[in-house]
């Protein structure tokens, strides 16, 4: 395995440094909220907050889950924050976002999954910046169809939820998680109304043939936006990469999605759900 562990050229990012980089900083200090940025170690913090722009983390950062790609703290969360909604609306006024992106963590605990919150800070975000859109990265409601009702009905533009990987990996890469559930509720999700998005990451140990499929099972069940990036180990702990996938690879699974019936598809090493996601609201 010790060829896999030297990061390929097109990996190598420059570090952020710079005043909007500051000011953002600053503004998620202040609030007392967490970002995915900062939780992952996001190789585009950079760029995107550079531009003035971070994917926000609701509902707390400990989670009730334990994805083996994921460096999120798996644990007992506290008490949920009931102010933290109007913090995360205050937050992206101040920080002009012209397209924000939020996500949480699990809260398998709760019984309505956290969907109060996800609904109140969607809300907010819209009363204190009407202009701003809004895209939802929410998780898997564990088949709790009221809560997920509640988690899109705010009034955010897309609602985002990943799949993470292809089918046979969910036991050992989303241990918690169904493939078919998460199929169910992106169907769910786009019956609602809303637009569909998902992200996989590739180098997990999947086949071409395992893509294919995972594409043509989101476009059956209605997805219009799908994101292919690097999946990039966190810590030790964590899962192994199995492949770099080469730039032109990536480009050939953009094409093969966009011939399998999906609107956009990001393909590139270096893409998250949350890069370049202004690009797909129209
Ligand atoms: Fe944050 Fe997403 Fe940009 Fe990464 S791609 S820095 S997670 S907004
Ligand atoms: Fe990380 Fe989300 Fe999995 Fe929790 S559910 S461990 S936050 S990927």
């Amino acid at each position: 395995a010790q060829k896999h562990n030297k990061k390929p050229d097109w990996l190598r990012v420059k570090l952020p440094i710079g005043q909007e980089y500051a000011k953002v900083r600053k503004i998620v200090d202040d609030h007392k909220l967490h970002t995915i940025c900062q939780s992952g170690n996001c190789p585009n913090m950079g760029e995107c907050w550079g531009a003035g722009t971070a994917t926000f983390m609701i509902l707390g950062n400990v989670c009730t889950r334990s994805c083996t790609f994921c460096a999120v703290a798996t644990g007992r969360p506290n008490e949920y924050d009931a102010d933290e909604p109007r913090r995360v609306a205050e937050a992206i006024k101040l920080m002009g976002v012209k397209h924000a992106v939020i996500t949480s963590v699990n809260r398998d605990e709760l019984k309505d999954r956290g969907a109060e919150i996800w609904y109140q800070t969607v809300v907010q975000v819209k009363e204190t910046s009407p202009q701003t859109t809004i895209e939802t990265l929410i998780p898997d409601t564990k088949g709790n169809w009221d809560a997920l009702t509640r988690m899109i009905e705010g009034g955010q533009e897309v609602v985002s939820h990943n799949m993470e990987t292809i089918e046979r990996l969910y036991r050992s890469v989303r241990p918690q998680a169904r493939y078919a559930r998460s199929l169910e509720q992106i169907k769910r999700t786009k019956e609602f109304g809303k637009r569909t998005k998902s992200g996989i990451m590739l180098g997990l140990g999947e086949t071409q043939e395992e893509i294919f499929k995972a594409m043509d099972d989101l476009a059956e069940n209605g997805l219009d936006v799908l994101t292919l990036g690097q999946y990039l180990q966190p810590t030790k702990m964590h899962h192994e990469v199995i492949e770099w996938i080469h730039p032109d690879t990536f480009a050939m699974y953009k094409e093969e999605g966009l011939s399998r019936g999906l609107k956009y598809v990001e393909s590139g090493a270096l893409v998250r759900s949350s890069y370049h996601s202004e690009r797909h609201l129209a």
